[in-house]
């Protein structure tokens, strides 16, 4: 297959991928978050292209992306207060959530399951896109499955170029990490993925809102509750670890581990800051951005690691952030990235 790389800006651009969406092809397109790769939701066979393309598990569901809330009520059973106004307040924008699915939402597009993923992204892009491709856009991000998501379009054409129809490039994603996923089909809400909006934001609209216990445990004897997060996620080529402990010893430590390895002949990389950057003796450094700046942290995780899959390292070590607002959605990645494996000093 021959894939149409086009800027989202130019003449007809969108109009046309939004031609392809109704055909039953596949679109990568922007969002505020990361790159999507959209099909017609409501198609089974367009949504199991998506599956195709990206080597996705097809128990893991995908999101359904709208641009108006209106539209919300014809895949949704039932429509909670407490989804109202968190849709008032945070859509469009980067929070996804979870409903009971109405008949309309085919299986193939919720991995077998009885409820739907919904998010309305801000992205005016995305949004057009949505409008011009029949309103209900399926979009998971558009990376082969279990490496980092794509923030820009030459991340995506990297994994996805022969395998889709078109890439409608919009400059990179301004938040660089998935959407917040909040499940609303229960009593409470539930966070089942970390992301932008954190636990404290969403209280302040709806009162109390729960963590998913997978995610705070972390271990795999908890089944997570949103299905994909049990698979590999977010992994570059080397194998990460993360060191955690104070600043001083944890720079310490991957000097330690850098001279260990570089004497057996590895190449080694480092996810550093700008105030550590320069601490480093030895090996391939990349800053992620400021401590203090957590927005730039999130923006910039997934294309560090997309570099190091283009240069030759086959260690890479990381500081862990303390990141407050963002922490729990950057450390959440990058621990899937790292499969676990921290060094505490
Ligand atoms: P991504 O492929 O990165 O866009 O991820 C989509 C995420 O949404 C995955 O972690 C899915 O498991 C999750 N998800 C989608 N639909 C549902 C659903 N109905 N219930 C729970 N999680 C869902
Ligand atoms: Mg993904």
């Amino acid at each position: 297959m021959n894939t149409i790389l086009v800027k989202a800006e130019e003449k007809d651009a969108i109009l046309k991928a939004g031609e392809i969406l109704r055909r039953g092809g596949l679109t990568a397109f922007p969002t505020e978050t990361v790159y999507g790769l959209g099909a017609n939701a409501l198609d089974e066979k367009a949504a199991a292209k998506i599956y195709a393309a990206k080597g996705r598990p097809s128990d893991n569901p995908l999101i359904v992306h709208i641009a108006r809330f209106e539209d919300l009520e014809a895949i949704a059973a039932e429509i909670p207060e407490s989804a109202r106004l968190l849709a008032k307040r945070f859509w469009p924008g980067p929070l996804t959530m979870i409903f009971r699915k109405t008949e309309k939402v085919p299986y193939g597009t919720t991995g077998g399951l009885d409820t739907v993923a919904v998010r309305m992204p801000s992205h005016p892009v995305a949004l057009a896109l949505i409008e011009a491709g029949g309103g209900y856009i399926a979009a998971p991000s558009a990376n082969t499955s279990g490496k980092p998501s794509p923030t820009t379009a030459a991340h995506v054409a990297a994994d996805m170029d022969g395998r889709i129809d078109l890439i409608l490039d919009g400059g990179p994603s301004g938040i660089g990490l998935e959407s917040t996923i909040v499940d609303v089909s229960g009593p409470v809400p539930v966070i089942l993925r970390p992301g932008y909006i954190n636990q404290a934001m969403l209280e302040e609209v709806v009162g109390e809102v729960q963590i998913d216990q997978a995610l705070i445990r972390d271990d795999s004897t908890v089944r997570p509750k949103a299905p994909g997060m049990k698979y590999k996620h977010y992994a570059p080529k080397a194998d990460l670890k993360i060191v955690e402990g104070p600043q001083e010893a944890v720079v310490r430590e991957i000097n330690r581990l850098i001279g260990e390895k570089t004497l057996q002949g590895e190449k080694v990389g480092v996810i550093a800051t700008e105030e550590t950057k320069e601490l480093y003796q030895e090996g391939l450094v990349k800053s992620i951005g400021r401590r203090m700046d957590e927005e730039s942290i999130g923006r910039h995780l997934y294309s560090v690691l997309r570099e190091f899959d283009e240069s030759e390292v086959s260690q890479i070590y990381s500081e862990a952030f303390e990141t407050p607002k963002m922490g729990q959605a950057i450390m959440n990645r990058l621990v899937k990235a790292a499969g676990h494996q921290i060094i505490k000093v």
